[in-house]
């Protein structure tokens, strides 16, 4: 995985020179060939969404191996012609971080998402950096335009079973956090919907608590909504065998629902396998749409409306 620049990616693609804010290149000078990650031809350039929303989960400084960087500026430019206008962007180690802060300074239709992901908090603790990991976390999440804590949450899909108390207690870290601040909390779940959910009771859940890129079934989803939680669909509503995620989406209420690209992973339909961005987003939204038999512009306007609700104004 490698990261770009949040003003425009530099020539050199090594992680520490990529994320310099001194290795910026002017817009006029993007690369103009390559991006074979991303879909040759999407149709939703012809067909933009009715009404503008939020891509509230997209991790604009990865990029994924083999591809071309997508610069910000023609990420946020692209996104926006298919009436995705604002971002938030998760900076979830801290190299992401430093990209996110600087993103959140640069462009007005970023707001930002830190946090240390919980794949990373043991392997943070086995090099005897978690501490400092923490207070550099704690430290940014002043940032006005720094509007959540995530992604935090449970993976014992990566994560081995060594490795989970002290994922517990980093996620327990991240709750006390979006608290003290007052943010919103997006969580990662991968495996692990009982302990996120008996931690989160235990804990006592922060205001906002949206599960980012929900993958229960509508079971799940009828324990999240009854505890208030927001819950964030992405791509993977769109894969044709994705049944029990669709029976989710259908028992959310409007104002409890959201939606993402977790770009760049989890490209939607007819796309999967391609590299996401959020200028994806109009097949998962239109998707959703079908599912719950609504007008797309009556999910858009709840969509958009709840991200601010959860997020703040971006202006
Ligand atoms: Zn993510």
């Amino acid at each position: 995985m490698s990261s770009a620049s949040p003003g425009s990616p530099g020539p050199s693609r090594s992680p520490a020179s990529s994320r310099s804010p001194g290795s910026s290149r002017s817009p006029g000078a993007a690369r103009s060939s390559g991006r074979r990650g991303l879909p040759e031809h999407a149709d939703v350039l012809d067909n933009p969404l009715p009404v503008d929303v939020v891509d509230n989960h997209v991790h604009l400084d990865i990029t994924r191996e083999g591809d071309e960087p997508l610069e910000v500026a023609e990420a946020i430019a692209r996104a926006r012609a298919v009436g995705v206008t604002r971002l938030v962007q998760v900076g979830c180690n801290l190299d992401g971080i430093a990209f996110t802060m600087e993103a959140i300074e640069r462009h007005p239709e970023i707001v930002g998402a830190i946090a240390l992901h919980p794949n990373d908090v043991p392997r943070l603790a086995a090099a005897g950096r978690l501490s400092a990991a923490y207070d550099t976390v704690d430290r940014l999440s002043v940032h006005e335009r720094v509007r959540a804590i995530g992604e935090s949450g449970l993976d014992y899909y990566r994560t081995g079973p060594e490795g989970i108390d002290i994922q517990q207690d980093g996620f327990r870290w991240h709750i006390d956090l979006a608290k003290r601040r007052g943010l919103a909390l997006q969580i990662h779940d991968r495996d692990a919907h009982d302990d996120v959910l008996r931690i989160l009771d235990e804990e006592g859940a922060p205001a906002r608590t949206v599960l980012h890129c929900f993958s229960g079934g509508a079971a799940m989803a009828r324990e999240c909504v009854d505890r208030g939680y927001y819950l964030s669909f992405a791509g993977t509503v769109t894969f044709t065998n994705a049944r029990s995620l669709r029976e989710a989406l259908a028992v959310v209420p409007l104002e409890q629902l959201l939606v993402e690209t977790d770009a760049p992973y989890l490209t939607p339909h007819p796309h999967r396998g391609a590299t996401n961005a959020s200028f994806l987003m109009p097949y998962t939204v239109r998707a959703m749409a079908a599912v719950r038999g609504m007008d797309v512009p009556t999910l858009c306007r709840a969509v958009a409306e709840n991200s601010e609700r959860v997020y703040g104004p971006w202006s």
